[in-house]
């Protein structure tokens, strides 16, 4: 019997990329599986999947920036299965992609609730249900949000991921007495739907920003990482393999952030 049978676990953006992989895998390894998505058609496919697997999954459809909706879908975790021990805050868009100067203000505040408030929103609402076992919470960040910024035009990305990656650090503080775990991780390129998500050709302006970054995706493979590497990752977060680690960012992007 696998060491996870009973352990459930809440992936938000489960319908797509690294979410989808990394239900996938949770399901495979013995996880019980929320998914949540706002594309509700998406995440079923998934389910689908981790049933054809003989895995245990059901969605939900779920905006991450709405308060009542997401407390409501931890307390609906909570009341099936008994327990919330493992929650990946992982939805996310790029928002447009132009210069400060052209930012529209609810453009920027659409990209900082998608990707920050819904983090703290899904923290929140799971601390009464995790308290009572100890868990793991891991939060996707990302390279843009500290080491390198090649991405020109995604200020409002940029910050959401930074201030993703400070909140994790006070809720690892905050969170240890209840042996709740709080990390980030923070991938380079990886090949997901992300831009075909969160783009339409008119969300990418021009970006008069003459800035000039050296050719190549990352050293290690001249590609974007796969989301099933991240997903390996989540996963040993996830474990009791990795039970001394919290408050800590961990980048995986083939060290494309050293460029
Ligand atoms: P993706 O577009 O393939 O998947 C994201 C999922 O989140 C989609 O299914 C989408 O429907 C869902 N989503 C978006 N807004 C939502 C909302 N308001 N409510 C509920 N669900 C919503 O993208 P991905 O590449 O798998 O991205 C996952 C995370 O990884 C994001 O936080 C992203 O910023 C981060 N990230 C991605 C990359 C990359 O290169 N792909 C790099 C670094 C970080």
């Amino acid at each position: 019997m696998s060491n996870n049978q009973n352990k459930t676990a809440v992936v938000t953006g489960g319908g797509s990329g690294i979410g989808a992989a990394t239900a996938i895998k949770l399901a495979k390894e013995g996880y019980q599986v929320c998914l949540i998505d706002i594309k509700e058609d998406k995440a079923a496919q998934v389910k689908e999947e981790i049933d054809r697997a003989g895995g245990d999954a059901f969605v939900l459809d779920v905006d991450v920036s709405d308060p009542a909706r997401v407390r409501e879908a931890i307390s609906k975790v909570h009341q099936k299965w008994g327990r919330v021990d493992v929650l990946f805050a992982n939805a996310g868009i790029n928002g447009t992609v132009t210069s400060i100067e052209e930012m529209d203000p609810d453009e920027w505040d659409r990209t900082i609730t998608t990707n920050l408030r819904s983090t703290f929103l899904f923290v929140k609402y799971t601390i009464p249900h995790m308290k009572q076992t100890g868990g793991s919470i891991i939060i996707t960040s990302s390279i843009n949000g500290n080491r390198t910024f090649k991405n020109i035009g995604m200020s409002a990305y940029s910050t959401s991921k930074a201030g993703q990656t400070a909140f994790m650090k006070m809720a690892a503080l905050e969170l240890a007495r209840y042996k709740i775990r709080v990390n980030a991780i923070c991938p380079g390129a990886i090949a997901t739907n992300i831009d075909q998500n969160t783009f339409t050709e008119d969300d990418v302006k021009e970006v008069k920003i003459p800035i000039e970054y050296p050719e190549g995706n990352q050293p290690l493979e001249n590609a974007p990482g796969k989301p099933e590497q991240v997903a390996d990752l989540v996963y040993f977060l996830a474990s009791e393999q990795s039970s001394h680690i919290t408050g800590t960012e961990i980048y995986i992007d083939g060290a494309e952030s050293l460029l």
